[in-house]
């Protein structure tokens, strides 16, 4: 099965919207070369750089997406921002879940749930984050995790629904420490999740689903992680917030 490569910048709470558009300003010449048929290119700034970094990436190689999205449609909820308010500042992707939403702001696999269904109404394409934490890697829970997650995060969902989405594995240790899972550990878990997709919702369709890596990944370890038979691009934090290290870790991803 070919699938489409995926690299995605997580920026986190960084840059702000006069910095956010340099960044893609730089970026945008640097991805020029890259054959979009081949891969999928995507940032995900602040909410509040959104409307700065769209202008700058219409009609580039560049994507846009965001780090969070709200259920309901609108109301009493402070501090949050609903798919469809996403989608009118132009908005294709959304990351949901991340293991930093989980562990500091509360993030269970029911309001990843919600979230989701909320962004798949809208149209926004999204990045589903799961992942083990090292306690849990160490004692011999990675695949419980995972599978609780994968159940809980897709509940309700049918095929056609999860053929949409695409799914991020980032092992909490892995996240902002510089400790990578090796690529036969983390291929290993790609193609756990992708059984576990199987199991729920036919293997024609996990074959399809596209699961990033993120944790660490940056342009020494991206070739060896992508050539991986079922990791499908990255999530990156660190490595998205410089041009040349972003576009340096998509050209090794696609030299695969
Ligand atoms: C992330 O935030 O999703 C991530 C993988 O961060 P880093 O690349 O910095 O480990």
């Amino acid at each position: 099965m070919n699938r489409k490569v995926i690299i995605a910048g997580n920026w986190k709470m960084n840059k702000t919207g006069s910095e956010g558009k340099a960044l893609v300003g730089e970026l945008a010449a640097a991805v020029a070369p890259f054959d979009p048929a081949e891969v999928d290119i995507v940032v995900c700034p602040p909410f509040t750089t959104l409307a700065e970094v769209r202008p700058v990436i219409a009609g580039t190689k560049i994507k846009l997406g965001a780090q969070n999205v709200h259920w309901a449609e609108s109301g009493a909820f402070t501090g949050e921002i609903s798919a469809s308010m996403l989608k009118e500042a132009g908005v294709e992707y959304v990351i949901i879940g991340h293991s930093e939403r989980r562990q500091y702001f509360g993030e269970t696999d029911e309001t990843v749930n919600k979230r989701l269904q909320a962004a798949l109404k809208a149209g926004l394409k999204p990045i589903v984050c799961i992942g083990e934490s090292l306690a849990e890697r160490e004692g011999g829970r990675t695949e419980e995790v995972l599978r609780r997650q994968v159940r809980g995060g897709f509940a309700g969902l049918d095929a056609a629904a999860m053929a949409q989405i695409v799914v991020a594995y980032e092992p909490v240790w892995a996240i902002g420490t510089g400790r990578t899972a090796t690529p036969a550990m983390a291929e290993e878990t790609h193609a756990f999740v992708r059984s576990e997709l199987a199991a729920m919702f036919g293997a024609d369709c996990a074959a399809k689903v596209r699961i990033q890596y993120g944790g660490s990944m940056k342009a020494d370890n991206a070739r060896e992680l992508v050539a991986q038979a079922d990791i499908d691009g990255g999530l990156i934090g660190g490595a998205s917030l410089k041009s040349a290290d972003f576009a340096r870790l998509i050209a090794e991803a696609l030299a695969k």
